[in-house]
């Protein structure tokens, strides 16, 4: 058996899976406030899923953020683990082999293995949520750096010709310590800070979006400043990196709608004669994640890899 781990901001998803990764079970969990709950929530979750399958499963777990050069996760989207020894407590706590990358790499993963990017010899999938998450995998490897930082397209800045074209665009403080990163705007926290700049009142993205449909002045110009922000990102980065297929995840990533905004304003982002690359819903929705994360315990060389 192989558990498989997602960390979120806000939720944890816990996922038992078969030899062939097919589900067994996925429970999800607040993420709790503090390191020790946190510790302790994922050892609940994996000894007693020992109990239930007989056996220790390998665990995989998916975390936003990098790991910096003593290995200690910087994941500031998510405090309770921020800066912590995550995966070496956790290893010497479950006394196991255990397996550890970037979440957005393993949505990816799950989405190349039987997914909406199965078999793209460059396959480029975005994560649109409390985070932007960004990953690459060519020829079946996830690109990758010893940290696990590559592919974080959301901490890249906007571009300049964007803020000239919208004067109403404002330049926002990242997490992450820079001004003006795709994150700020395009994950479900950008979309709110977009709508109070545009007048609106504190809000979460889904009520923005049913605000949106029904006309609502501040809703239309922050959908439509999200739209172009996101449409411009995935144009700059379908042109440098030319991608074979592009898959979103995410809470927005599985909206249907977003693919034909996003259809109609991609060609203005691209190099002239070139054709936007492919974009794909994900087929494993919400579950990518916590399935690529089980997937990692069958990739030594990701970036944190116990000797089994
Ligand atoms: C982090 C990424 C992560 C994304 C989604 C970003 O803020 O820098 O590493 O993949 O959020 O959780
Ligand atoms: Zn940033």
């Amino acid at each position: 058996m192989v558990y498989g781990l997602d960390i979120g901001g806000t939720k944890t998803a816990f996922g038992v899976f078969d030899e062939q990764f097919r589900p067994v079970e996925t429970t999800q969990h607040p993420t709790p406030d503090s390191y020790d709950a946190f510790v302790g929530l994922v050892c609940a979750l994996v000894l007693k899923a020992d109990q239930r399958v007989g056996t220790r499963g390998r665990v995989g777990l998916g975390f936003p953020g990098v790991l910096n050069a003593e290995g200690r996760l910087l994941a500031p989207n998510v405090p309770a683990i921020h800066e912590r020894d995550l995966l070496t407590d956790l290893q010497a706590r479950l006394e196991r082999p255990l397996t550890g990358d970037n979440d957005a790499n393993c949505f990816l993963l799950s989405e190349y293995h039987g997914g909406a990017v199965a078999g793209s010899r460059l396959a480029l999938g975005l994560t649109l949520g409390t985070g932007v998450g960004g990953a690459l995998i060519q020829d079946g490897r996830l690109v990758n750096s010893r940290r696990g930082g590559s592919g974080e397209f959301g901490h890249g800045p906007i571009g300049a010709a964007l803020l000239a074209r919208h004067s109403n665009l404002p330049l926002f403080d990242c997490g992450c310590g820079l001004s003006g990163c795709l994150e700020t705007y395009v994950s479900g926290t950008g979309l709110a800070r977009l709508y109070r700049h545009c007048g609106g009142r504190e809000q979460t993205g889904q009520a923005i979006i049913t605000a949106w449909r029904r006309g609502e002045a501040e809703a239309v110009q922050a959908m439509t400043l999200y739209l172009e922000v996101l449409a411009a990102g995935l144009g700059a980065l379908m042109t440098q990196l030319d991608p074979d297929a592009v898959v979103l995840g995410g809470g927005l990533g599985e909206a249907a709608w977003l693919y034909d905004e996003l259809a109609t304003r991609l060609p203005a982002h691209m190099m002239r004669g070139i054709a936007p690359a492919p974009l794909r819903p994900p087929v494993f929705g919400g579950a990518g994640g916590v399935r690529g994360a089980a997937l990692l315990t069958s990739r030594p060389d990701s970036p944190f890899s116990s000797p089994a």
